[in-house]
């Protein structure tokens, strides 16, 4: 494996003093000289680790270092059944978003400074103030997931339209709501977007084209996580080429054993910019493989080629399309606004209106979890047949080693 100096430096020093990796590399004696060589055999940590050694990934020198601004922390999507709180220290977003800014300008001509409309799925920063549209500053547009229903189809034309975002940051599924609800009201697409940018969902070849014949404007696929951030961004060819600056990916099997290019497995990614809580070796949760074949558009970054990724289901309710997020809602909002430690969930469908909750926390409180998921689904969908159960444990799909968050019996 070969690594730069810098990324060396970063992380021996990770190995002897982040506690969760000093203890599963305990006996390994880690140098800058010898870490390319024993790279491979350096243990390779899953989320679920991670969710129960919280504390002892976080590393407070490098807080300190950040600039002595204070980190924030954000939530994983929770598009992967775990909820995790992930720590970035300010200077680090910065790096590691950095190759992808150069990109938007170079590619899309995209600055920071361009008007973003995005769409955000919980209440994070303002729980007092639960407003469905955030005006964040006068280029940026925050706009509730919730809010993207068919019915709000005019509102949400009007409201972006005012606007006139010059670009957007949005999941497949939120903008197929949009674009097929605009389409059926005969909506011309607004003039000043210039480029989208879809993330945290697949995307497929058609669906991008056709986003990009109604918006007439660039679609890029960019594939990221909230531990680490930007992890590939897809080129005109469709192929999603890793961002070298910011992380190293690799492919194991089943049994952590490094695979050659063209090999499917699990996706393993060290991050080189989060240094307040370090994520090295760590599988991801998603599964694909490096291509070894150069890319027709000429560039020399790694193509990854993702097989099994995040869900991109969708949920019908008595026949009508609904956001799939509606059922997540509540567990988010236990997580992130009530404090409640749910380490992982999964929902089945038992059919129209029923639906099986299974969470992995304390037996104990589930009775007022249960309450709140009631009246929370009973609020955004009407009455439904709801069942909550607590274990301990969720069993990963058999066939791709995934927690699957939805199921359909
Ligand atoms: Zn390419």
């Amino acid at each position: 494996m070969r690594i730069n100096s810098k990324a060396k430096r970063f992380f021996v020093e990770c190995y002897n003093n982040v506690e969760l990796y000093q203890q599963l590399s305990h006996g390994m004696n880690i140098t800058e000289e010898n870490i390319e060589d024993i790279w491979d055999t350096l243990p390779i940590v899953n989320k679920i680790d991670i969710i129960n050694n919280q504390d002892k990934l976080i590393y407070p020198p490098a807080l300190v270092r950040d600039l002595g601004k204070p980190p924030y922390e954000v939530y994983t999507s929770g598009t992967t059944g775990e909820c995790l709180k992930v720590t970035w220290g300010q200077g680090d977003v910065k790096r590691s978003l950095s190759s992808l800014w150069v990109l938007r300008k170079e590619r899309f001509g995209i600055e920071p400074s361009d008007k973003l409309c995005f769409f955000f799925s919980t209440f994070n920063d303002s729980h007092n103030n639960k407003e469905l549209v955030k005006k964040i500053s006068e280029t940026k547009l925050g706009i509730f997931k919730e809010y993207i229903k068919y019915d709000n189809a005019v509102k949400l034309y009007e409201l972006i339209n005012k606007f006139s975002p010059t670009w957007m940051i949005v999941q497949p599924s939120i903008i197929q709501i949009i674009m097929h609800a605009w389409k059926s009201h005969g909506y011309r697409p607004i003039d000043m977007i210039k480029y989208i940018e879809c993330t945290g969902e697949v995307l497929t070849q058609a669906e991008k084209e056709e986003i990009e014949e109604y918006f007439g404007c660039p679609v890029m696929n960019q594939y990221g996580t909230t531990e680490v951030n930007s992890i590939a961004c897809s080129c005109e060819y469709g192929n999603l080429h890793v961002m070298d600056n910011n992380v190293i990916v690799e492919i194991v099997d089943d049994s952590n054993q490094k695979l050659p290019d063209d090999d499917e497995g699990n996706i393993i990614i060290s991050s080189l910019t989060n240094t307040s809580m370090p994520f090295l070796r760590y599988r991801i949760g998603d599964r694909g493989r490096i291509i070894s074949q150069k890319c027709k558009c000429g560039s020399c970054y790694p193509v990854l080629d993702l097989s099994y990724c995040r869900v991109n289901d969708k949920l019908f309710i008595d026949g009508e399309e609904r956001s799939l997020y509606t059922l997540f809602k509540p567990i988010r909002r236990l997580v992130e606004e009530h404090g409640f430690d749910i380490k992982q969930f999964k929902i089945v469908e038992q059919g129209n209106r029923a639906y099986t909750y299974y969470l992995v926390m304390d037996s104990k409180l589930r009775n007022e979890i249960t309450q709140f998921i009631i009246d929370s689904i009973k609020n955004d969908l009407g009455e439904c047949t709801l069942e909550i159960i607590t274990c301990e444990y969720i069993e990963p799909n058999q066939k791709n080693g995934k927690i699957v968050i939805f199921e359909r019996k």
